[in-house]
């Protein structure tokens, strides 16, 4: 492979597919390498669904991020012919009439988006699982949904293909070589050297050990999702008639049933820091949360807290301490771009994460503001 031109990406979850897609359209030689297939179950994006909401409180910033990523993501709809961002609406319960919800009601009607303030007894009436005494109110915007992750991989991969993006599994970057310029070759764990002009580092969780001499402050923690399936009623649950629901009070979120009639259902909140990611327990499901998650649906959706077929998934976020993202070019690599720390809220930006990027090699600056991304925020030290 000639060198001029090119781009080496690290990682091919959708950070880095998503990215490698506009550098291709950009005219740029693209190689994916990652340490698995693309997708993978390890990946954070190679589980099933994600949440694609506009909603952020009163953080508008990222409103207006999950709007540009949109038209993208109904763009790859369209390319991909598969319905990869479902638009079945979000449904968030509130606690209070003066909280998260409420801040998010009023950006979205400041930036025009549809929305519903929705009752206890007009909730009743629409979806007659939920208990209306679990909650005081609802906002429910219809143009939000869920993304299917790891089809959403497996179908940028294919396009990008298409244009030409070379995609190389099973190979585990383990060093980056540098000079005075910036980064001039990766060396992989077979001790073979991949060389380009740019690269692009967008390997999720694994990215604080694989650049370790930045010393990113990335941490990840584990995260317990269970999938379980409706013991009754199965069909009300169809994405066409059940919204994806968030209770921002209880840090919990699910989705319709998918294939097989199972739902997901997860918790928000940060689980445990792990020094590293254990992929041996990625079916593990602690009785603990299991129990939170009966507490959880006996209060919301009573009729499904007596679920008996389930089956747990473990993920992990990798966190930055603000939770904000970090896509950059390195302190000391003008060839070198990293974009990691999606803290677990990165997946319905991808399109947008990945156009930014791409903008970012080609022509050193992007459309969106990236400034809130940016690595000095951590004031990072060198070893
Ligand atoms: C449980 C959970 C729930 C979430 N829910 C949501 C949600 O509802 N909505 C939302 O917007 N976001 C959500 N997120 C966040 C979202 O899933 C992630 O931000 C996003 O998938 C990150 O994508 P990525 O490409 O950065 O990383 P990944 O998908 O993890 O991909 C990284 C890739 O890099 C490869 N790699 C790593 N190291 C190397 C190496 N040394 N050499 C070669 N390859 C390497 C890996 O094999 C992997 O394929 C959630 C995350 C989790 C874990």
């Amino acid at each position: 492979m000639s060198v001029n031109n090119s781009v080496i990406v690290v990682g091919g979850g959708i950070m880095g597919v998503q990215t490698a897609w506009h550098l291709a359209q950009m005219g740029r030689s693209v190689t994916i390498l990652d340490q698995f297939d693309v997708p993978n179950q390890w990946a954070a994006s190679g589980d099933l669904l994600r949440v694609f909401r506009l909603t952020y409180g009163k953080d508008a910033f990222y409103t207006e991020m999950a709007l540009k990523a949109l038209p993208l993501w109904l763009e790859l709809n369209a390319l991909s012919e598969e319905t990869i961002l479902q638009q079945n609406g979000v449904l968030e319960f509130a606690a209070k009439d003066n909280g998260y919800e409420s801040h998010s009601l009023a950006v979205l009607k400041e930036r025009n988006i549809r929305f519903e303030r929705l009752d206890p007894a007009q909730i009743r009436r629409r979806y007659p699982m939920y208990n209306p005494r679990a909650f005081k109110w609802a906002l429910f915007h219809p143009d939000g949904g869920m993304t299917w992750a790891s089809r959403a991989v497996a179908a940028t991969a294919s396009i990008a293909q298409r244009k030409g993006v070379r995609i190389r599994s099973n190979v585990r970057i383990v060093s980056v070589v540098k000079d005075k310029t910036g980064v001039r070759a990766l060396k992989d764990s077979a001790g073979k050297i991949w060389e380009a002009e740019n690269f692009v580092f967008a390997a999720g969780y694994w990215t604080g050990a694989l650049l370790r001499s930045y010393r990113l402050p990335i941490k990840v923690t584990k995260q317990e999702q269970i999938f379980l399936r409706p013991l009754s009623n199965r069909g009300r649950y169809r994405p066409e008639h059940f919204p994806v629901f968030t209770s921002h009070a209880q840090a919990f979120y699910g989705f319709p049933v998918h294939l097989h009639g199972f739902i997901k259902l997860s918790d928000r909140g940060k689980g445990r820091e792990v020094k590293k990611a254990d992929p041996d327990e990625l079916r593990e499901l602690a009785p603990k949360f299991e129990k939170k998650c009966r507490g959880f649906l006996r209060r919301f959706i009573p009729e499904m807290a007596p679920f008996t077929e389930f089956e747990g998934h473990v993920c992990w976020y990798d966190n930055t301490p603000d939770d904000d993202f970090i896509i950059d070019r390195l302190p000391d690599a003008p060839n070198a771009f990293v974009a990691a720390g999606f803290s677990g809220h990165g997946f319905k930006f991808a399109p947008v994460v990945g156009k930014s990027l791409a903008e970012l090699v080609v022509a050193g600056k992007s459309e969106l503001n990236l400034h809130r991304f940016r690595l000095a925020r951590f004031k990072p030290r060198r070893r």
